[in-house]
């Protein structure tokens, strides 16, 4: 199954290796892969599976978003929570990977839908975010991100430009939640034009934008996480409940219909 939908697709598993990481944060590093197949077609909100060990510990992929193209290399920004995000946090320059993608679908960054991009993120949620405002930058579309964290040590923002941050204790910029540093730059930075706003970060937060961006009539996209295994639809290890255009529950499969969803599907 997985040869035959590798034919018929973009999707590609290529043979990689460690070729930089850096750290870029508490317990989070990104790290740096040459995949020049998946570079190629990838585009902003796509993830990647990677198998992190030759051995079969841990046996499963593991799936994160892309980070960052450059020419043929591919970034991850991973966040050290468990046994194999451990494993690519303290890996070597040579250290073997398996990359399959790319996977899911993409924000969508038509210019003719927005005037402006906001892109809310929170904690590891940042990681998706470098991609997407190269790719608004690269299309003339002006975009801000707005970044938050418990605390200063959980603000996450390698690589991103113009960038405001919230935290929730008030150790760095806005003392508050990331949604409320939204309606804060709405209401100061962005009269008249059209919002269009792209989220990732922890489901809380993302629910309370969700809910904010219906309530004001705004266009939201936001990245999905969940448990997931095979990441092309088969193992059905990654089902969420959301919500169907007539406000009705529904269930996708996050790997094939995510992991970037309308905003109004999370609304409570
Ligand atoms: C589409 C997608 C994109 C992702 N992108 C990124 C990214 O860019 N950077 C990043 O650091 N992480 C990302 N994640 C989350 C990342 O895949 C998990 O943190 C990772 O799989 C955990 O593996 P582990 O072996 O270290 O943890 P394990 O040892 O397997 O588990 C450690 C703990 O993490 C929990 N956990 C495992 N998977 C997830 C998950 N998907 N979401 C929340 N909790 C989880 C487990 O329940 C357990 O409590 C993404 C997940 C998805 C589904």
């Amino acid at each position: 199954m997985l040869a035959a939908m590798l034919q018929s697709s973009t999707i590609r598993d290529l043979k990689s290796h460690v070729t930089g990481i850096r750290p870029a944060g508490q317990d989070v590093s990104i790290i740096s892969m040459p995949c020049p197949e998946i570079a190629a077609t990838a585009r902003p909100g796509n993830f990647v599976n990677i198998k992190v060990s030759s051995s079969d510990q841990p046996l499963l992929r593991r799936p994160f978003c892309i980070h960052n193209v450059e020419g043929e290399t591919i970034e991850v920004m991973v966040k050290n929570v468990g046994r194999g995000t451990a494993m690519l946090c303290e890996a070597s320059c040579g250290d073997n990977l398996l990359v399959l993608g790319p996977l899911g679908n993409a924000f969508g960054t038509d210019p003719g839908e927005f005037d402006t991009a906001l892109l809310v993120s929170g904690g590891i949620g940042t990681a998706p975010m470098r991609f997407l405002e190269t790719t608004l930058a690269a299309q003339g579309t002006p975009f801000a991100n707005l970044v938050g964290g418990r605390s200063r040590t959980d603000l996450l923002t390698a690589g991103l430009s113009n960038v405001s941050t919230a935290t929730d204790d008030g150790s760095e910029g806005f003392h508050g939640n990331v949604v409320q540093l939204l309606d804060r730059h709405l209401a100061t930075e962005t009269d008249g034009q059209r919002i269009k706003v792209f989220a990732c970060g922890p489901n809380p937060m993302l629910k309370a934008l969700a809910n904010f961006c219906k309530e004001r009539g705004l266009a939201c996209e936001l990245s999905l996480e969940s448990i997931m295994g095979c990441g092309i639809g088969i193992c059905y290890g990654c089902m969420v409940e959301l919500k169907n255009a007539d406000g009705e529950k529904e269930s996708i499969l996050l790997c094939r219909e995510g992991p970037v969803i309308d905003g109004t599907r999370f609304t409570a």
